[in-house]
């Protein structure tokens, strides 16, 4: 009988987290949701990281067979292996009997012998628990397909690497050799990988109750289905989800129907409270401290960085964060109307020495600079000090003057049940005034981010370069407009104005 190729790796891994959800992938593909631009974006990097990879293992040939052409991949990939060839990329072999099948990114013959390398390509840091799983069913099919293995590296990008110059790809990448754990899982593979071709057999969807799986190592694409009947607000939101689900199985979803004895400690029972009892929570006079302690003038001060796997700019490391806008509002004196200055760089050049000319000629010498989370703003300033010596002292000096506004709503001097346990300004915002991110073309820093890189990698066409500089500076903008409109709710709660 003529094995059909059934299960790849990332198929693979899902059946792992979840066999509905193979199965879901597999026959309800009405289901499947569409790819968001993070997908997308990831989807990128892959394929730049996979591009950078072959020029560190130079001169192979590539199997270029659409992905859905398996066979002929295989055939391919033979072909290229009795021609003599010692380096494949996209190389293919499958299972002869359970049809799981692998395409590795690189097989490289181990020099003058008659075996292979197996080298998968990764845009991570480190080697995760997951990439050993998607190892081990490769080295499944290849070994099984008749191929000889010496080793199983992962290759993954060397975050001590700095730019200068051209990418070097011998220093972007480090390999870690993870051939032990591949041949220690054989076993486990042998068997889930049989099992899984078994699920994907099946006409009815496999029954699979949801749970903590439903998140790990992945969230799962099916949530939207899976969790229909689960309510809006439910432990879920108050417990880690192995705990979640612990409870959820004997008591249900419903917060209201929790026993007293599981009721969480610390900040969490604080937020539940609030959450059953609909009540805000003030502690004035810790406010009141707060608000005291600041000076004026105030500046409201927020970021946008840039940070790719693959370093942009000379002197950087890969996902080094690297500022590109700031928004600033500044409040001279009580009452006084509010003064913004917003500082983007429009050009593909490093944004970072006249963004720091910019940021220091703006914050002056005297008040407070407050910022939502200002670890963030703060090690940015960090960085660019080290980049920028000359402008070392004023940036130490703006670090200096920094309030963190995050920490009244994280403490829960104030806190609204609508927040969810959450203090981030997203939740914070919409909780305590009509304001939110919500009409905002670019809503969270990750997509200002991408949708910036799209812009420095050439992707994002002309066209649309203006609409990109609105977009940034309307997010921007209501960042640091928000934390005005939250000082003031402070203020006002703790009978202050
Ligand atoms: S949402 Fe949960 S139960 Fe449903 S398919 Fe995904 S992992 Fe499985």
């Amino acid at each position: 009988m003529t094995v059909e190729p059934k299960i790849s790796k990332s198929q693979y891994i899902k059946g792992l987290q979840c066999p509905k959800a193979l199965w879901y992938y597999r026959h309800r593909k009405d289901l499947a949701p569409e790819i968001d631009p993070a997908t997308q974006a990831r989807f990128d990097t892959g394929h730049e990281i996979g591009e950078l990879a072959k020029q560190y293992f130079e001169g192979g040939v590539e199997v270029t067979n659409d992905y859905r052409d398996i066979k002929g991949a295989i055939a391919a990939t033979e072909q290229f292996v009795k021609d003599g060839h010692s380096v494949i990329y996209e190389a293919t072999a499958m299972h002869p009997v359970d049809g799981s099948y692998s395409r590795i990114d690189i097989l490289k013959r181990v020099e003058e012998t008659d075996e292979w390398d197996m080298i998968e390509v990764k845009s991570s840091t480190s080697v995760k628990d997951y990439h050993l799983d998607d190892m081990a069913l490769q080295y499944h099919a290849f070994y099984n397909a008749g191929y000889k293995i010496g080793c199983c590296f992962m290759m993954v990008i060397d975050n001590s690497y700095i730019r200068d110059g051209d990418i070097g790809p011998r220093q972007l990448f480090r390999l870690e050799d993870i051939s032990d754990f591949v041949f220690s899982k054989q076993g486990e593979v042998e068997q889930v990988a049989g099992q899984l071709g078994y699920v994907l057999d099946r006409k009815d969807e496999p029954q699979i109750k949801i749970g903590s799986r439903c998140f790990s190592p992945f969230e799962c694409d099916y949530r939207h289905h899976c969790w229909k009947n689960v309510p809006e607000v439910s432990v879920y939101d108050f417990f880690s989800k192995d705990k979640a689900e612990e409870i959820a199985d004997k008591h249900g979803y419903e917060l209201t129907k929790l026993p007293e004895d599981l009721r969480p400690s610390g900040k969490k029972s604080a937020d539940l409270e609030s959450y059953i009892n609909n009540e805000i929570i003030i502690d004035a006079t810790k406010i009141r401290i707060f608000l005291g302690e600041l000076a004026w003038p105030l500046y409201f001060l927020d970021y946008e960085t840039v940070g790719a796997a693959v370093p942009q700019f000379d002197s950087t490391k890969p996902y080094q964060q690297v500022t590109f806008q700031f928004s600033l509002h500044i409040e001279p004196e009580p009452g006084a109307e509010l003064i913004h200055h917003e500082f983007l760089h429009k050009e593909r050049s490093d944004p970072r020495t006249p963004f720091t000319e910019k940021l220091v000629e703006l914050c002056g010498e005297d008040g407070s600079i407050i910022a939502y989370n200002k670890s963030f703003e703060v090690t940015c300033n960090t960085k660019l000090a080290e980049y920028l010596p000359e402008y070392g002292e004023q940036l130490e000096a703006i670090n200096a003057r920094m309030v963190d506004l995050l920490v009244p709503f994280r403490s829960r001097w104030l806190y609204h049940p609508s927040q969810l346990s959450s203090a981030s300004i997203k939740a914070v915002l919409p909780a305590f005034t009509d304001q939110s991110y919500s009409e905002l073309n670019i809503s969270g820093g990750e997509d200002a981010s991408q949708l910036y890189s799209d812009f420095l990698t050439g992707k994002l066409p002309k066209e649309e370069h203006g609409a990109l500089w609105n977009n940034l500076s309307e997010y921007c903008k209501l960042d640091t407009y928000a934390m005005k409109v939250l000082l003031d709710v402070l203020h006002e709660k703790c009978g202050e104005q």
